[in-house]
């Protein structure tokens, strides 16, 4: 039997290629939008990078989105994706602690 093959993304930052799970998708929207896509389903093109705070920060700094979607994409766009960025991430270990809050004897 032939091996799954697992698809590959290349993250726009750090130019690995890695697995969808381990990236985020952006993407511009046929209005011309820019966003961060967690659920990975929105319409249009979209672009890679790497789940973590260096490659988004590198992304942002670097102005790389301008050359993915062949446009000027304004300043308040990276604002708000590095900043959507850390509120996800807020809230992921959020998750983390509650979770692991659960069924831990927090006596005294
Ligand atoms: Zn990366």
């Amino acid at each position: 039997m032939a091996q799954k093959k697992i698809p590959l993304r290349m993250c726009i930052a750090c130019r690995e290629m890695k697995e969808k799970k381990g990236l985020l998708r952006i993407v511009r929207n046929g209005a011309g939008e820019v966003s961060l896509d967690f659920k990975g389903k929105a319409q249009g093109r979209g672009a890679y990078v790497c789940d973590n705070a260096d490659c988004i920060k590198k992304c942002v700094k670097k102005k790389l989105l301008n050359k993915i979607f062949s446009c000027e994409i304004p300043n308040g766009v990276y604002a708000y994706i590095e900043k959507d960025y850390a509120e996800a991430i807020r809230k992921r270990s959020e998750k983390i602690s509650e979770q692991n809050g659960e069924g831990k004897p927090d006596g005294e």
